[in-house]
């Protein structure tokens, strides 16, 4: 398995749901044109009437959430070419007007057989159901605890990385779910050619963030160092559910304060259990440890020393200084949390 079969899997599935939204597109219009056999909206059967409400105020929540799902989505633009995701936002916005359109009629043949009333219902099911999920992203992306509220911590590696997980919401990190990580972050180093691997992506070393350096976000002192596990090959199964973090390293630098960083490098932490270490300070090298899909660096902070401590809680933190992309340019960020799909890189 390598990353440009995924790739080819992901675009596979853009393109068959952009198919299914293309032939609703044409069954509308088609449906619509033929107007003579339309009826009015006063003489719909009740249920109809809700069911057409209800579609309606799916389609304006879709629409609305459309431009966050598109944006979140480009965050497999490693993986899925833009016109695949194009194509698939492009059609589902296209239809959404369309059935605001078409929303105070419906065909004779739409409500004459029975057949085509379950098609309705199933379809208006599904639209609500993604109307409420698209509200959800647009309302909750940019949901993240305060400043005052969070850690200030230094970014880790140098050069730029793009984030894969990040970000206050389920929806936007898969972290978010478990209380012990609820704002870890995963990162990748992105190379020249704007991925972050090069050839298929087959083995660990085609990926930039392989054996990158990571340096310690605080002052503090190292309290636990595990080095010895191997680097898993790049299978996108869970593969190593013993010991999920792989080689990690935890500083605590305050009271009841703990990083992790975690899937690093086999023999190659640079720390050792006792040691001081002040923010900037080489402590290891990012690698594929643990419980991972391919390379990357994951980060976060807990107010128990034991990783993934039942009662543990996860705390949310901000990086001081960067250089953030978010949407159009690389900006001088403080104190800025990162999102998925950011591509940051330190000040030099
Ligand atoms: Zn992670």
């Amino acid at each position: 398995m390598n990353v440009e079969l995924l790739s080819n899997l992901y675009t596979g599935f853009y393109l068959i749901l952009s198919g299914l939204l293309i032939t609703m597109i044409i069954y509308r219009v088609v449906n619509c044109a033929t107007g003579s056999d339309r009826k009015k909206w006063s003489s719909l059967p009740k249920y109809l009437k809700v069911l057409k409400v209800l579609l309606g105020i799916s389609a304006i929540c879709i629409l609305i959430g459309l431009p966050f799902e598109a944006w979140i989505a480009s965050g497999v633009k490693m993986i899925t070419p833009f016109y695949a995701r194009a194509l698939l936002y492009g059609s589902l916005g296209v239809l959404m007007i369309l059935e605001l359109v078409k929303i105070t009629s419906v065909s004779e043949k739409t409500v004459s057989k029975n057949l085509r009333q379950i098609f309705m219902s199933v379809y208006i099911f599904i639209l609500i159901w993604q109307g409420f999920n698209f509200m959800k992203s647009a309302i909750s992306t940019y949901s993240y605890p305060d400043v005052a509220d969070c850690e200030l911590i230094h970014w880790p590696v140098k050069d730029t990385w793009f984030v894969g997980h990040g970000g206050g919401t389920e929806h936007l990190n898969y972290h978010f779910v478990a209380d012990q990580q609820r704002y870890a972050i995963d990162i990748l180093k992105i190379g020249e050619n704007e991925s972050y691997y090069e050839n298929q992506g087959g083995e660990i070393t085609d990926f930039y963030t392989f054996n990158e350096p990571v340096y310690a976000p605080v002052n503090g002192k190292v309290v636990k160092v595990v080095d010895s596990l191997p680097n898993a090959d790049i299978t996108f199964a869970p593969n190593n559910r013993e010991n999920p973090a792989g080689n990690y390293i935890v500083i605590q630098y305050d009271t009841n304060r703990w990083l992790f960083l975690a899937h690093l490098n086999k023999g190659k932490v640079r720390v050792e259990k006792g040691d001081r270490v002040i923010s900037g300070d080489l402590i290891g090298f990012a690698g594929n440890s643990g419980n991972t899909s391919w390379p990357h660096l994951h980060l976060h902070i807990q107010n128990q020393p034991k990783l993934n401590a039942s009662g543990a809680k996860g705390i949310p933190f901000r990086f001081k200084m960067a250089e953030v992309k978010r949407w159009g340019n690389f900006e001088r960020q403080s104190d800025f949390y990162p999102l998925r799909n950011d591509l940051i890189k330190p000040l030099r």
